[in-house]
């Protein structure tokens, strides 16, 4: 421990980021304090991945219960409580909350429960505590918070995701703007739940940055599950009516009644008033701080990882990126995150899971493209007749037969690009999918069985389709 300063490191922010790299870099016998103003735990543990997943699996239920009667089963009557799938959720993140407290201190990190600000390269300032501590490395790891949309007039009356988790009432009719990934998993949990939804996306199509062909069919599996999905339009105007109900007035004219609405147009970093400025640290002009192939800042003593980085939002990828910044600073072995290839999935009804490049990302980068495309009925469903479909989509670069891009929309999507991103890392070819065993019956085989490509993309124009 350096005798100058308080701390080897001092992170601030004890989210996904900030707490493996407190604990990884104590355990190396390194002096080590954390602050945090909320939850430790962090945007995904409190309000974000985790309690989504245990709401998605609650939106389920009655599907699961419409289905069984094709297998025989007859089930009661049925009933939602809201107010109970609020406190099951609160307890289990109050559990992993104090797991995560809990792996701190064995960790021998000291823990402040406080907003935390920078007041120079080797300063914080402790606002619960009214005091500045010394570090020799300060990490920022305050991730982003939901884009409040200020400029939309009567903005205040919207809810954003934190606040649709612990509504005193279901919402029964609910209205989201953005159809990207928050937008796209809470329309999926409401209507699941029993609510009448209603997306406002301002482009052409849903999910921007996905495969078109799952986009549309994903758009067309909500609209069965009785989504309205209302595109190349916008909010314009928030207003509260009689007894509270939201109106959203949209930009060509219809005005929309709800019990509420819900702004999901991306996050923001938390870097407001966090005391950049005082240290010296530079954001770009959507306040992300940037920082080079290592995580450091413009300052050679503070590094930034996870959300507040400009980098790919997602929980893996801060703690990703915090083990390589303890792993360069604290070992010895400068290490470089790696953002190639990472796998990710909308929990969408049904689920998409996704690697690699989508076709149109693709066709930009390779010539000439073997796309297989399979879409069909799954097996289940050929026992209660609901009207749903599976696709699954490979992208080979036809140069090299390298498989470029995985998707998936179905069941279980998400596991299976988990598993798909591993043969992907490995610069797996189509011949390594051909050579490899069926696994019968599973949806997941029709990887392996795709044998003649569907169509061809050259110069990123479809040919043969
Ligand atoms: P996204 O960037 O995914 O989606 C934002 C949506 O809002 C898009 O449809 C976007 O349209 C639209 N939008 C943006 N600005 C405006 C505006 N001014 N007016 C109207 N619409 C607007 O952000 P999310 O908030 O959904 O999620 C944030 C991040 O969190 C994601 O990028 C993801 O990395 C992470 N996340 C990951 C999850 C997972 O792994 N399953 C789950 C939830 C979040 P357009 O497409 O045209 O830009």
């Amino acid at each position: 421990m350096s005798n100058t300063y308080d701390y080897d490191l001092f992170v601030i922010g004890g989210g996904s980021g900030g707490v493996r790299a407190a604990r990884r870099t104590a355990a190396l016998g390194k002096k080590v304090g954390i602050a945090e103003e909320s939850r430790y735990g962090g945007t995904c543990v409190i309000r974000g991945c985790v309690p989504k997943k245990l709401y998605v699996y609650a939106s389920t239920f009655l599907e699961h219960f419409e289905d069984a009667e094709g297998f025989g089963w007859s089930v009661g009557e049925t009933s939602f409580d809201w107010n109970k799938l609020v406190s099951s959720k609160e307890k289990e993140i109050t559990r992993l909350e104090s797991l995560y407290r809990k792996g701190l201190d064995a960790a021998n990190v000291e823990l402040f429960d406080s907003r935390a600000t920078l007041r120079g390269p080797h300063d914080v300032y402790l606002v619960a505590e009214d005091r500045v501590v010394t570090a020799e490395r300060i990490l920022v790891a305050v991730g982003g918070t939901p884009n409040p949309h200020e400029s939309l007039p009567g903005h205040e009356l919207a809810i954003v995701s934190d606040a649709a988790f612990d509504l005193k009432e279901f919402p029964k009719r609910i209205v989201i703007s953005g159809a990207g990934y928050i937008g796209i998993e809470f329309a999926g949990i409401f209507a699941g739940l029993g609510a009448e939804v209603t997306i406002i996306y301002r482009g052409l199509e849903i999910l921007s940055n996905f495969d078109q062909d799952l986009r549309q069919l994903l758009h067309e599996e909500y609209e069965k599950r009785g989504i309205r999905i209302i595109t190349q339009q916008v909010i314009g105007k928030i207003e509260e009516g009689p007894g509270g109900v939201r109106r959203a007035t949209l930009s060509g004219g219809e005005v929309l009644e709800a019990d509420q609405i819900m702004l999901a147009i991306g996050r923001t970093p938390l870097t407001h008033d966090l005391g950049l400025d005082l240290a010296g640290v530079k954001t770009d002009d959507r306040g992300y701080i940037p920082v080079n192939e290592y995580s450091r800042t413009n300052v050679d003593s503070i590094w930034a990882v996870g959300d507040v980085t400009d980098r790919e939002p997602l929980t893996p990828v801060a703690i990703h990126e915090a083990m390589c910044f303890v792993s360069t600073e604290y070992l010895g072995k400068p290490a470089v995150p790696d953002h190639e290839t990472i796998p990710t999935a909308v929990f969408s009804h049904p689920e998409i899971g996704t690697v690699g490049l989508t076709e149109q990302e693709a066709g930009k980068k390779y010539n000439k493209l073997n796309v297989f495309r399979a879409n069909f009925k799954p097996m289940k469903h050929t026992m209660t007749g609901r009207d749903t479909r599976i696709l699954m989509k490979l992208i080979v670069d036809a140069e090299t037969d390298r498989v470029v891009g995985a998707h998936v929309l179905g069941s279980d999507a998400g596991e299976m690009a988990q598993l798909l991103a591993i043969p992907m890392k490995m610069n797996c070819t189509k011949a390594d999918f051909d050579r490899t065993m069926a696994l019968h019956p599973s949806a997941g085989e029709e990887l392996v069985t795709m044998y003649e490509p569907t169509y061809t993309v050259v110069n990123g124009e479809r040919q043969g389709e």
